[in-house]
């Protein structure tokens, strides 16, 4: 087992010590149902071959088939995808959605693609793995540098596979595929909404807050846009070629064209911005510094950096499990990712749903369940919380085990750990 799944894990078992669950059950989840690894091969535009490493965890499938996203990204390895598919459990059982947790992704700097390639590595990937996947066993999603054009062509590519047409498979498509407009926005959406439904217990008072934001792709740009709208000042924002700050509040759309424009926040021509290096994010003063880039950001060696009331974590694990400590006891509150990004996934059930059901959802439809579930989920945490006397990290883990074992223990003793492999076999 990789170390970063330790340590992840590690937080479960800390929340086990407050909660009324079997050990036996929770030792259960200490380890992924099945890992594949597969080496895909890719064309290049100039003719060359490359040979990428990908692959998919299916963690735990107790509540469901498993969820989770595909990112394409130079970092990723076997123990980043594995633990990435552990968080997706934990998420999956808080978010009360009836599916597992997965994981999947390939080593390699999407940046370094041309469309075409993007293309044909997204096909490759489907070819790959298409034996796991499927609407009833394991569905993926977008995640680091992959979105609805992924999604659309790797969906369309597995109803080339499967000879027939099935858009369950794949969430996070364009409309025109099944997939739900607000989809895209949801994560970040969904972060403003458990940030406002748990900010009583920040220390952050009533107000408009200031937020500096570290990541402005799809979940941090759609976060820095509603949270703007709700009033609150985004002062800093940094991306993986600069930060910039303006302590009255950046414009959030003008940020947003310089991305386009020049593929960095720090093109923006506003007045009054002041320039610095990326890593100057995570010590800027505000009352929410909102982590969505990539995982362990905040590590036990620059946590006493931090100069912010409370940390939001939109990506999946920016604070390393190391970390918590100090964190700790600096009263700096962290709102977990299995809430706070929790949107995304959300949404993604209800695509699932439209797509099995055959009925379209309507936009108000959509909006309210992604403010119901992730408000009942923050509820299910303040009440731990208080009860407990914990922090809000354990406190979410604490309700996603109760769910998560009262289901493993209602299969029996005897219950195959991954019923969808079973039937892989027969
Ligand atoms: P993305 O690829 O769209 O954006 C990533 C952003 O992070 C980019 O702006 C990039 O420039 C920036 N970045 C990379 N390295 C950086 C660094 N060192 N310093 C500052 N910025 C840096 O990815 P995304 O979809 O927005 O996902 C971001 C995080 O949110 C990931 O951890 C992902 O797992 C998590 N997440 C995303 C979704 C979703 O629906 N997109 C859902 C749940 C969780």
């Amino acid at each position: 087992m990789g170390e970063m799944l330790h340590a992840a894990r590690g937080r479960m078992h800390r929340a086990a010590e407050h909660v009324n669950v079997d050990t036996e059950l929770v030792t259960r989840l200490d380890y992924p149902a099945e890992t594949l690894a597969a080496s895909v091969p890719l064309r290049r535009d100039d003719g060359s071959l490359l040979a990428l490493k990908a692959w998919r965890c299916r963690y735990d499938s107790t509540l469901g088939p498993t969820k989770g996203g595909i990112r394409f990204h130079q970092s990723v390895n076997a123990d980043e995808v594995q633990t990435l598919a552990f968080l997706m459990t934990m998420k999956c059982s808080l978010m009360g959605l009836p599916f597992g947790g997965a994981k999947g992704g390939v080593q390699v700097d999407a940046n370094d693609l041309t469309l075409m390639e993007k293309e044909r590595l997204a096909r490759q990937w489907v070819r790959r793995f298409a034996r796991i996947i499927g609407p009833d066993r394991d569905i993926p999603a977008p995640d680091v540098a992959t979105g609805e054009q992924e999604m659309a062509w790797m969906t369309d590519q597995y109803n080339d596979l499967l000879g027939s047409i099935c858009p369950a498979a794949f969430t996070g498509k364009p409309a025109s595929l099944g997939g739900i407009p607000q989809r895209t926005p949801a994560t970040g959406h969904g972060a403003l909404i458990a940030l406002q439904a748990v900010r009583g217990e920040l220390g952050v008072g009533d107000g408009p807050l200031t937020i500096a934001l570290q990541g402005f792709g799809n979940a941090g740009a759609w976060f820095a846009t509603r949270a703007a709208e709700a009033g609150h000042h985004i002062v800093a924002v940094s991306d993986s070629a600069g930060m910039v700050r303006r302590d009255d509040g950046l414009d959030v759309d003008a940020l947003r064209a310089a991305k386009r424009a020049g593929g960095s926040v720090t093109d923006t021509k506003q007045d009054g911005v002041e320039r610095g290096d990326r890593n100057d994010i995570l010590s800027a003063r505000c009352d929410i510094l909102a982590l969505a880039a990539l995982g362990g950001v905040v590590t036990r060696k620059n946590a006493s950096d931090v100069r912010c009331k409370a940390i939001l974590e939109i990506a999946n694990g920016p604070v390393a499990p190391d970390a918590d400590d100090t964190l700790r006891s600096a009263g700096v509150e962290v709102v977990p990712d299995i809430l706070a990004n929790g949107g995304g996934v959300t949404i993604s059930h209800a695509e699932w749903a439209q797509n099995r059901a055959g009925l379209p959802w309507d936009s108000t439809h959509v909006d309210l369940y992604l403010k119901q579930q992730i408000e009942k989920a923050a509820s299910k945490i303040l009440d731990m919380m208080n009860e407990k006397k914990i922090d809000m990290r354990t406190a979410a883990y604490g309700v996603a085990l109760v769910r998560l074992c009262d289901a493993i223990s209602a299969r029996g003793t005897h219950a195959d750990f991954d019923p969808n492999r079973a039937g892989a076999k027969r």
